[in-house]
């Protein structure tokens, strides 16, 4: 098998990126550190030429047909140790960690999974940065800021973990075959761990039905007298909408509903 004869595979979302100005775009936006590549979905390789050429590459490949490919096209530089390929599903390697040392994921995604990996990146700790191309609607819930129409869970916990931007939107003529939606490539630099699952829990909460009120949303699941002790605390007006509280405001309110419930738990036991 060669490179001429790949026929795409809907199923692993498969969309090779052939603009070679998007690839460079993306090698230049690279931050600059010791830390290892991971790249997931190498595909043909267009991307990993460029990685390998700046430092060695652990990538991970689900489709057996290109890894044998790859395995060919890059045999000097596996020899070398430039690059290790795991041929299988991304997914089902990553335990607590996908490797055993620092790393930067550098990847055009398969969209199927895009947000999936990118939440297992995010609460990776190994993991310091992520730069990715994905379907332009998902980078933008990732960067958006409060006020956004976008802001949702997922800015949030990004912006708990550090900060996100789009580097560049690319439209559907820069892959073969071409998708039907625009994308874009996006650089999260992670400063933090990953909050608490609890303080997750609380944010699907606060987002559920994004159009509502946050009061409504949280007094599905928290005691309304406990949530209004908490708006006051907060200043929040009881027609605020999630997306207009920022990240730091939901960690505010995360603190709160946990020491006033700690309170009145404790004031219960003690009565
Ligand atoms: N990096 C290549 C490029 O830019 O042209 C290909 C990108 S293509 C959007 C996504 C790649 O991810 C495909 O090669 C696909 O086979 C691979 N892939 C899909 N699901 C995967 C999984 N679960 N684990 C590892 N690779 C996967």
């Amino acid at each position: 098998m060669n490179r001429n004869s790949v026929v795409a595979k809907k199923k692993f979302g498969q969309n090779f990126l052939k603009d070679e100005t998007v690839l460079r775009k993306i090698v230049e936006a690279m931050p600059h550190n010791n830390n290892k590549l991971v790249e997931i979905g190498p595909g043909l390789g267009d991307l990993t030429k460029f990685l390998v050429d700046v430092k060695s590459v652990e990538a991970f490949e689900v489709d057996t047909d290109l890894c044998k490919l790859l395995q060919s096209t890059f045999k000097e530089e596996i020899a070398t140790k430039r690059l290790h390929m795991n041929c299988g599903d991304v997914l089902q390697a990553w335990q607590s960690s996908l490797v055993d040392e620092p790393y930067d994921l550098v990847a055009n995604l398969p969209y199927y999974i895009a947000t999936n990996i990118i939440l297992k990146a995010l609460a990776d700790p190994m993991c310091k940065n992520i730069l990715v191309m994905v379907q332009l609607e998902v980078a933008e819930k990732f960067c958006a800021n409060e006020g956004e129409k976008v802001f949702g869970s997922l800015s949030v916990i990004t912006q708990s973990i550090g900060n996100a931007h789009i580097i560049v939107r690319v439209p559907p003529t820069a892959f073969e075959p071409q998708p039907k939606i625009d994308s874009a490539v996006f650089l999260i630099q992670k400063n933090a761990d990953r909050s608490d699952e609890n303080f997750e829990d609380m944010l699907r909460v606060a987002f559920k039905q994004p159009r509502k009120t946050l009061m409504k949303n949280l007094a599905v699941v928290y005691e309304k007298t406990l949530l209004q002790e908490a708006f006051v605390e907060l200043n929040f007006t009881l027609t605020i909408r999630p997306h207009q509280v920022s990240a730091h405001d939901y960690h505010q309110l995360y603190k709160i509903t946990r020491s006033l419930d700690g309170r009145r738990e404790s004031g219960n036991t003690n009565s």
